[in-house]
């Protein structure tokens, strides 16, 4: 699932719970459609301008600012809170991916890249910041449980992409800025388009027309193929183990210890 969120103060997401992920089984052929769009954040968290403080219930703290990454692992619980510190609004992606069952009761983990920590290559009038997986011979040192790719790109008028993609993976491509056409396909800024999962050699094409540049995310990753049951901040398998979620929760237990009388910092303003 993924969110492009745009958030001022005094607005945010204070304090709230989290176990496990969710993601979106994105099939079929090239199609176009709005993005999901949900007002609750987090796993990935992508900043495109702005700044947000992050805090958690195990004393993690940390600022996010433009071009900075945290992947978050929920795994058995995290209770945080990501509220605006900037005047200019937090403008950034967030994208929750699913954990497969058996690492669902991971402890949690952070991975923090700064800008500048992130891989940047430019080729053929095309920058890719790779977040994780890898793009024209480089790897991201991001280390994902669930295998995922994730690259922001910015292309050029006039230029040409040809981006491989691990046979079977499914995914979709976000577009941010301009306009591209993906596999034959026109995507404009605000819109997803989902990608076939028959793979291929080749991997997809992406061209933009001249003086018409586009910025866009490319998000794929391995299928599960698991069920999901998912509730508010919580995505689990079954509903039985979304229930032992929400009395875990309640009770600070299995990973919830003290979660319920923490409170944040910069979500102070929120009570
Ligand atoms: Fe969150």
């Amino acid at each position: 699932m993924l969110d492009e969120f745009s958030v001022g103060k005094p607005a945010g997401f204070p304090d709230h719970p989290h176990r496990g992920f969710e993601t979106v089984s994105l099939t079929a052929s090239l199609q176009r459609m709005h993005v999901t769009r949900v007002p609750h954040a987090v796993q990935v968290t992508y900043m495109l301008e702005g700044t947000f403080m992050h805090e958690d219930f195990k004393g993690h703290r940390g600022i996010i600012g433009p071009g900075d990454l945290q992947w978050m692992t929920a795994g058995k619980g995290i209770m945080h809170s990501e509220v605006p510190m900037s005047d200019v609004k937090a403008h950034g992606l967030q994208l929750w991916v699913n954990l497969a069952a058996k690492n669902k009761m991971v402890e949690p983990n952070y991975q923090e890249l700064l800008a500048k920590d992130i891989p940047k290559r430019r080729y053929n009038g095309v920058v890719a910041n790779i977040i994780a997986g890898s793009a024209f011979g480089v790897d991201s040192p991001v280390h994902t449980m669930t295998p995922t790719m994730y690259i922001d790109f910015s292309m050029e008028g006039g230029s040409t992409l040809k981006q491989a993609i691990p046979a079977g993976w499914n995914g979709f491509v976000y577009v941010l800025e301009g306009s591209g056409v993906f596999g034959g396909h026109k995507g404009v800024a605000h819109h997803t388009l989902v990608l076939s999962n028959d793979g291929g050699e080749e991997g997809f094409t992406v061209t933009t027309a001249e003086g018409k540049a586009c910025r866009f995310a490319l998000i794929v990753g391995e299928p599960l193929n698991e069920p999901i049951v998912q509730h508010g901040p919580f995505v689990m398998n079954t509903r039985e183990e979304i229930m032992k979620a929400m009395t875990d929760f309640q009770s600070g237990t299995n990973g919830f210890e003290g979660a319920a009388q923490w409170s944040s910092e910069g979500g102070k303003t929120f009570h």
